[in-house]
């Protein structure tokens, strides 16, 4: 028999209080129910501990809670842990929990696969299976949240949307989850400390200044020259580097908050003056800091980083020209963790 239970997370606060109503019974219990699915993260209507046993019951006989499961975690040497998150149809996409002595970061997943073609990226060799909804989105961030309160002794400090996926190309699902991480009623987090990576599509960018919800943007940039750009992210042919600045300065007027790129330097790729010039002029034309990454290998690939003479070159320019520039190292290599190594690679799917 078809299941017909429908997913109540897919309900809004008021129709569960409507539900209730229908059945005689008051409206506040809604409001309980709404409160366990989202601020306390349950997934199990008999936890729900101060709603009678009939009430569960009623409950269970009319929805289901669909959520996600891990399937198993793995621990890096220095602290990070991956979870191989398992989706309700079996789908399995990577989170992951990066703990720093000051911060626990949590990098989450928007869609299975990946529909770009980045060369250096591990995630790319995937195809897009299809995009997460927001309650997977937020189920990632409940439950390395709860992890870090278990394996770190506090609870998570940023989020940032670098896991597998393009979060502008699942454009409603990851605000609806932001809002979710965002809003006291779930979460509460501020939103200052979540972050959004794209690789960077002018349309969505200009799309997300205009909502009322905000959070950082980082854009994974790799070059600033548009031919060697295109080399490396293929379908950069698409979104031209200065449609991708204006969209970038129309962020920074409707909200006031540098944009910050990413940046991998590879040896013979993007690591000579030519390439480190763009870079300083392009971050002149649009309020910017810069995030050099260190690379991560992945497998069938002869894409090497450069050399740290040319990653120095490449901070003492940034620095003259008074742009902000650090340096992020690598964590969870050792369990293929780190940005770029999401693929699955247990192959759990
Ligand atoms: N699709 C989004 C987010 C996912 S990737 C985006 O493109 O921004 C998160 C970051 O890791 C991006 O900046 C991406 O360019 C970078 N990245 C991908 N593969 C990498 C690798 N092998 N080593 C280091 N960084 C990598």
């Amino acid at each position: 028999m078809k299941n017909s239970k429908k997913d109540i997370r897919r309900l809004t606060k008021k129709e569960i209080q409507e539900f209730f109503i229908s059945k005689n019974s008051p409206k506040y219990k809604g409001s309980q129910v709404y409160e366990w699915l989202w601020k306390k993260g349950s997934h199990d209507f008999d936890l729900m501990t101060n709603l009678s046993f009939k009430d569960r019951a009623l409950l269970k006989d009319n929805f289901e809670i669909k959520h996600i499961n891990i399937d198993l975690h793995q621990i890096s040497l220095d602290g990070t842990i991956k979870n191989a998150v398992k989706l309700h149809d079996n789908v399995v996409v990577e989170s992951v929990l990066i703990p720093t002595q000051k911060r626990t970061t949590a990098c989450v997943s928007s869609q299975v696969g990946c529909s770009l073609d980045c060369t250096f990226c591990a995630t790319s060799t995937l195809n897009r299976v299809r995009n997460l909804n927001p309650d997977e989105i937020y189920d990632q961030v409940i439950l390395m949240n709860k992890q870090s309160k278990n394996y770190f002794n506090r609870p998570l400090s940023n989020i940032v949307f670098m896991g597998m996926g393009e979060p502008l190309l699942n454009y409603n699902n990851v605000l609806a989850a932001i809002r979710k991480i965002n809003e006291p009623e779930g979460l509460g987090m501020s939103s200052r400390r979540i972050t959004l990576s794209t690789s960077g599509i002018p349309k969505m960018i200009k799309k997300i200044a205009d909502e009322d919800v905000k959070f950082r943007l980082a854009v994974s940039l790799h070059s600033a020259r548009q031919n060697v750009r295109e080399k490396i992210m293929p379908f950069a042919k698409k979104f031209p580097l200065d449609e991708l600045l204006d969209s970038l300065n129309y962020w920074y007027i409707k909200t006031r908050k540098k944009v910050t790129f990413e940046y991998v330097i590879w040896e013979g790729v993007n690591d000579k003056k030519i390439d480190i010039d763009a870079l300083v002029k392009f971050c002149k034309m649009v309020p910017s800091k810069v995030n050099l990454i260190q690379y991560n290998p992945i497998e069938n690939s002869s894409m090497k980083e450069a050399s740290e003479e040319s990653i120095n070159l490449y901070f003492n320019a940034l620095n003259d020209a008074k742009i902000k520039v650090t340096y992020r190292c690598s964590r969870g290599q050792d369990i293929d963790a780190a940005c770029g190594q999401l693929v699955n690679k247990l192959n759990l799917a």
